[in-house]
């Protein structure tokens, strides 16, 4: 472990976790800047700590997934934004999986095929949102036609710039027809990244994950900054908030991202249906 990781900030009283969620959370119209979020935060918990408490969210997020199933009323949508090498991919592993896996699909964007360029943006979007009773994960999103597309000029600027637009009024439409929308930006340091890049270097079994265009990218972290920030201050609406996680420690990353998701599951009036005859009635012979 490097020295880093032991310069614990002295300010970190332990917050508890109920409140961890209203912590994370980017206010709307706010002047959030990146720079305020520092990536090694921990909110006061330590590894084995938030390793119990993590274990313990994964059969909560179980439970009320069973419930949203049953229900059958509502719909969650996880979007999960990062730069490269932020974890995504293993969020999704470590957080993710305690769903049943019938009520949940990932979808995970790519650059989009020629197929998807004659569409508006949103439409391989909206074909991968959550049917209503599952939970639809997005490993990256329409968010990259914000990101990527605004960082190397994909499209004219008068283009991107309407999409904040565009994405706050389609999120809208999926609330207001009783999709549940969280959005996760991973935020890493530099630095970390720069570890888990020579990891994947180092690490034979990791070699296929490094890519040689992330190292464009990383040249380019001050406009992705930017480019983050504008999404960040735009897009964090009452109806789809962002929520911001330092995620240089993975297991602050898993156990944040596991509480704010029981807060979001929570905020649904999910219920079992009443059963449309009388269960007394019923003789098995
Ligand atoms: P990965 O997540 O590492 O598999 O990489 C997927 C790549 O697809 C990333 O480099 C993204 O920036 C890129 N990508 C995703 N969505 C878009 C988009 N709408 N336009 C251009 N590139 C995209
Ligand atoms: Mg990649």
């Amino acid at each position: 472990m490097s020295s880093r990781k032991n310069n614990k900030q002295a300010s970190d009283q332990k917050v508890a976790r109920r409140d961890i969620p209203d912590r994370l959370r980017v206010s709307p119209n706010s002047r959030f800047k990146l720079k305020d979020t520092d990536a090694e935060r921990d909110f006061g918990w330590d590894k084995d700590k938030a390793a119990v408490a993590t274990a313990e969210n994964r059969k909560r997020l179980e439970e009320l997934q069973y419930r949203l199933y049953a229900d059958g009323r509502y719909a969650l949508l996880l979007a999960i934004q990062a730069i490269d090498g932020g974890g995504k991919d293993s969020t999704i592993r470590r957080v993710v999986s305690a769903f049943n896996p019938q009520g949940c699909s990932v979808t995970a964007f790519k650059a989009p095929s020629v197929e998807e360029l004659r569409h508006d943006f949103l439409w391989r979007i909206h074909k991968a949102a959550p049917a209503r009773g599952s939970v639809g994960v997005f490993n990256r999103s329409h968010y990259e036609d914000v990101l990527v597309v605004r960082v190397n000029d994909l499209v004219p600027r008068a283009v991107w710039e309407r999409r904040y637009e565009q994405i706050n009024a389609f999120e809208r439409t999926l609330s207001e027809c009783d999709t549940r929308i969280v959005k996760i930006f991973l935020h890493i340091s530099k630095e970390e990244q720069r570890e888990r890049f020579q990891d994947r270097l180092d690490d034979r079994k990791k070699n296929w994950k490094f890519d040689l265009g992330d190292l464009e990218k990383r040249t380019q972290r001050d406009a992705y900054n930017q480019a983050f920030e504008v999404m960040l201050q735009k897009c964090s609406t009452q109806h789809a908030p962002w929520y911001v996680i330092p995620a240089n420690r993975k297991w602050f990353r898993d156990f944040a991202v596991s509480q704010i998701l029981i807060y979001e599951l929570e905020q649904l009036p999910l219920r079992f249906p009443q059963p449309r005859f009388d269960v007394k009635s019923v003789k098995l012979v």
